[in-house]
């Protein structure tokens, strides 16, 4: 039985595996540039952001109608549920749908059509959080929370996300506020190839409550202490850091370092499909790199929770943390 733990930086979008690509093209009349699944599958196989990112979007042609959207976020949970995934909070990228005609009415009632029965079917809590491209334009950013305002009673919570450097937090200070206003939950990707400075910035200018990445908040002191003084949670994808370059190898990763100033590090998987495993892989890749303890393993799981946006659900989150404290390894 795997440890039990909460999913929170996955972008459900970077969940879909060359099988469902090749059914969803298949089923929509969409050609894909490549042969067969194992073709695309070495496509898979990039090594640098660009390259992540032009496949991401160009496979993004195959989701088309709501059942699409429903089927890629069922098998996302069915995974998730094998590897220990007990809550999950996944991101969406609705600019990169509605520029390709798809509407945000489709995305959103398509997922809402797999994570309604998420509970009974794989035993999986979710939440929703719908993210802003931050290469696009602020005002396109604002145009998508318009769009999404049918849909609030299903998003939780806005992010940010896609290239980091020169598009600082600061950029979207009226659409965070704007969501705020609305009562949605913030957090945004900073501190991956961006400065510490843009993390600052994110808990400032745009009020986050939870860190995407982060990682190099660790280059600066200060920000570090204050991060653990107001318990912000970080949310930290190892694999994808060293997919992306964002650190050399699993065995440089500051992990470990994090865990011991006292930071609220939770480990995911963001795209897992393009990055090499789901976040049970991811677990176990830093457990074996960094030489964790399997209290430090037990810790990272109860973060997880603790940093989840349960606020309207502690009777949840205090029976899931009863599961990680009551969880014995190696059973
Ligand atoms: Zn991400």
């Amino acid at each position: 039985m795997p440890l039990p733990k909460a999913e929170l930086h996955l972008h459900i979008e970077g969940t879909l595996e060359p099988e469902l690509a090749f059914a969803l093209a298949a089923r929509n009349g969409v050609t894909l540039p490549y042969e067969d699944t194992e073709e695309l599958r070495k496509a898979y196989l990039f090594d640098d952001l660009q390259s992540f990112l032009n496949l991401y979007y160009e496979l993004m042609a195959v989701l088309r109608t709501e059942q699409d959207f429903a089927d890629l976020a069922d098998a996302y949970l069915e995974r998730a549920a094998a590897q220990g995934v007990r809550h999950a909070e996944i991101f969406f990228d609705p600019q990169a749908h509605i520029a390709r005609g798809v509407e945000m009415g489709t995305v959103v009632d398509g997922l809402w059509r797999a994570l309604e029965h998420s509970e009974e079917k794989h035993g999986v809590s979710t939440r929703l959080i719908m993210c802003f491209l931050r290469d696009e334009s602020a005002e396109s950013a604002m145009a998508t929370l318009e769009a999404a305002k049918p849909h609030l009673d299903r998003i939780t919570g806005v992010g940010l996300d896609s290239a980091e450097v020169g598009h600082p937090p600061v950029k979207f200070r009226e659409v965070y506020e704007a969501a705020a206003a609305l009562g949605l939950r913030r957090v945004a990707h900073a501190g991956e190839e961006g400065p510490p400075e843009y993390i600052t910035e994110a808990l400032d200018v745009l009020g986050v409550e939870r860190v995407d990445h982060g990682l190099r908040c660790m280059e600066d002191p200060q920000l570090v202490q204050r991060l653990v003084r107001e318990r912000v949670p970080l949310t930290l994808c190892p694999l994808s850091n060293v997919r992306l370059r964002a650190v050399r190898v699993l065995e440089d990763h500051p992990l470990r370092a994090m865990l011991d100033a006292g930071l609220l590090c939770t480990v995911n998987s963001d795209d897992p499909a393009y990055f090499g495993g789901y976040v049970a892989d991811n677990y176990h890749a830093v457990r074996d790199a960094l030489g964790l303890e399997l209290e430090q393993m037990r810790e990272l799981a109860r973060n997880s929770f603790l940093a989840s946006f349960l606020e309207h659900d502690e009777e949840r989150r205090a029976r899931y943390l009863a599961e990680v404290d009551a969880y014995e390894f190696g059973r």
